[in-house]
């Protein structure tokens, strides 16, 4: 997967990129990141990438020119190109769908290249949403001051569900959302911290006891927390019928 990151600040991306399994698969050559200076696509003596809303009213809104310049140029160079997949030209604003592990999946299934565009001040000409931009993204109902860190938010949530990236292909099975539940707790050395033991069944050696009781802790704090996910869930009939046993004052899945 091929990542363009479109900005006007283009330091903004120097260390985020360099840690972690984000830094493996680049060194790995699973992604390619490449930040691109907007102002490098203007022709004038200021690198002019901004001017005054018409209509009038406060900020400044990004141009278009540079944008569509940007965006054919790097669609131009078609190296990054894979059969069966597309390349994205994906706006980052705060009107756009909003992204979460689905759309995580598909775009790390749909495509092999992703543009990414970071705005800034009012926001960007909407010429370019309308005739530039392929998908729109936020990542989530607030207001930030640029579309780098959201930007950064795909590159690490879509890289992480590539194939061979994590350590192993099991590795995000389950990651909270991934099949509709959040994550069950996690817990390691020592057994006992202060006075609080880790539940004994992790413990106990008993590899289909810990699978049942991840099951039930997972769909527990599903329940607790993100009860709107359960409808979509797939869960059998008797995990639907033991979600309705349940009472706020009683659940704990220490007493299960
Ligand atoms: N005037 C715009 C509005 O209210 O819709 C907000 C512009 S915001 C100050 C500047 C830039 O930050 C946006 O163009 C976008 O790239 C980015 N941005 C801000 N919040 C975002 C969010 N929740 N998701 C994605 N991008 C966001």
């Amino acid at each position: 997967m091929r990542f363009d990151l479109l900005t006007i600040f283009p330091e903004f991306f120097t260390g985020p990129l360099e840690h972690g399994i984000i830094r493996r698969a680049r060194q790995q050559g699973q992604i390619e990141t490449l930040v691109h200076d907007l102002r490098s696509f203007t022709f004038d003596k200021h690198h002019i990438v901004d001017d005054r809303p018409f209509g009038g009213g406060d900020g400044m809104v990004l141009k278009p020119e540079p944008l569509f310049l940007a965006v054919e140029t790097l669609l131009a160079d078609d190296t990054a190109e894979v059969a069966g997949k597309r390349a994205a030209v994906v706006l980052l604003s705060p009107q756009g769908r909003v992204f979460d592990q689905c759309e995580a999946q598909r775009l790390a299934d749909e495509c092999s290249r992703l543009i990414l565009l970071c705005g800034r001040y009012e926001g960007v000409d909407e010429r370019v949403v309308e005739h530039l931009v392929t998908d729109e993204i936020s990542i989530g109902d607030y207001v930030l001051t640029g579309g780098e860190l959201p930007a950064l938010v795909l590159v690490d949530a879509v890289t992480r569900l590539l194939p061979n990236v994590l350590g192993s292909e099991t590795s995000a099975v389950h990651d909270s959302f991934v099949n509709g539940l959040l994550d069950y707790p996690h817990y390691t050395r020592p057994a006992e911290f202060r006075d609080w033991r880790v539940p004994e069944v992790l413990i106990s050696g008993h590899h289909g006891a810990v699978a049942k009781w991840r099951r039930r802790a997972a769909l527990l704090k599903t329940w607790q927390r993100r009860p709107d996910l359960l409808a979509a869930a797939e869960l059998t009939d008797e995990e639907r019928a033991w979600l309705a046993t349940l009472s706020n004052e009683t659940a704990s899945i220490n007493n299960q």
